[in-house]
């Protein structure tokens, strides 16, 4: 990977090349924005464009065959310590963040961090899956971050601002990353071959609001049942709500019984609701843009069935606006058994109108 191929964030990616050439990085950045939309793989290319032996770090440029390019790709280099979430865990682990009991402080990203650079340049850390950084692991990294090592760069990966801790948050420069525009997306996803030709690149990316990992799972043959019986549950008059609140939770448990991946997937579930929403508002009022009219149709008959249409627009707005609040709370530790319950409770009565 590198500059040339990678896509979308340019406003990020021209602050950073600013930034290292006037030489005034911060220590510690914490980047933010859902998952899926390449905030991982910006941070390993900005690790890449400061260890590249071909070109200087003010440069800001990768030549992708030196060893220290092929060892970042590789995830062997010595200076460039990743971590993330294991997978059977719920948070980043003590042992990750300071090592093991038996050598606290001895091992773990705390201490690689403190080790003279290999390359004679810098330390740098990808941490990802901070959102799941529970107390006792944040504040073992606290003194990390309020006294990095000289040159030391610490990149923390999350999925939204509030979900982190306040202590780490004010200890890092907050950088957000939106989510792909369609086009940015539709070319990711004939790379990844998740498409075989740009029209249906470009339709699976409409459906997966900028997101390499919701255009994935778009292909999943479940998922994608799931999001039809959804989109029918709340097309249909009245609401069947047992059945509709039963078939989100079954859903949820099925992806995931974890937080972050639980949260991801109720995001996903809401978005749906928000398009079908706003699909039938368009219809309702006659509006269909030429794109719509191009590439939406096929989509767009399945989407919208029917019911939704004929409720008034005010009703329709309200609709879209009681969804988008479910998804703001999705990040502010609103347990998602509740709030997929007051969620659907709301709809049915507000669609009954
Ligand atoms: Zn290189």
């Amino acid at each position: 990977m590198d500059w040339r191929t990678f896509v979308g964030h340019h406003r990020q990616r021209g602050w950073f090349a600013n930034a290292v050439h006037q030489e005034r990085l911060a220590s510690t950045f914490l980047m933010v924005g859902p998952s899926g939309i390449g905030k991982r793989t910006f941070a390993r290319l900005v690790a890449k464009s400061l260890l590249c032996t071909k070109y200087q770090p003010t440069e800001f440029a990768t030549c992708g065959t030196c060893e220290a390019c092929v060892q970042i790709e590789a995830g062997t280099h010595p200076d460039l310590i990743e971590i993330k979430r294991e997978k059977d865990k719920s948070n980043l682990s003590m042992e990750q963040l300071v090592g093991s009991d038996e050598s606290r402080m001895r091992e773990g990203l705390c201490y690689e961090i403190r080790m003279r650079p290999y390359s004679g340049r810098r330390k740098i850390a990808i941490v990802d899956d901070v959102d799941t950084l529970a107390v006792e692991g944040a504040n073992s990294l606290l003194k990390t971050l309020e006294e990095p090592p000289p040159g030391a760069l610490i990149f923390l990966i999350g999925t939204s601002e509030q979900r982190q801790l306040r202590t780490i948050r004010s200890r890092s420069q907050i950088v957000r990353f939106a989510p792909l525009a369609e086009d940015e997306l539709a070319i990711l996803i004939q790379r990844h071959g998740l498409a075989d030709n740009p029209a249906d690149a470009l339709r699976l990316a409409q459906q997966s609001h900028g997101s390499l990992q919701l255009a994935a799972q778009g292909r999943d043959e479940s998922m994608s049942e799931f999001r039809t019986l959804l989109i029918e549950s709340l097309d249909s008059r009245p609401i069947d709500f047992p059945r509709l609140s039963k078939s989100i939770s079954a859903h949820l448990d099925s992806v995931a019984s974890e937080g972050q991946a639980r949260r991801d997937q109720l995001k996903w579930v809401l978005d749906i609701a928000i398009d079908l929403y706003r699909e039938s508002m368009r219809q309702r009022l006659g509006v269909t843009s030429s794109l719509d009219a191009a590439i939406r149709q096929p989509s767009t008959e399945s989407d919208a069935p029917g019911n939704l249409q004929q409720l008034a627009p005010e009703i329709l707005s309200s609709l879209i606006q009681r969804t988008q609040q479910a998804r703001e709370q999705v990040d502010r530790n609103v347990s998602p058994a509740a709030l997929v319950e007051a969620w659907v409770t709301d709809v049915t009565g507000m669609s009954r109108a």
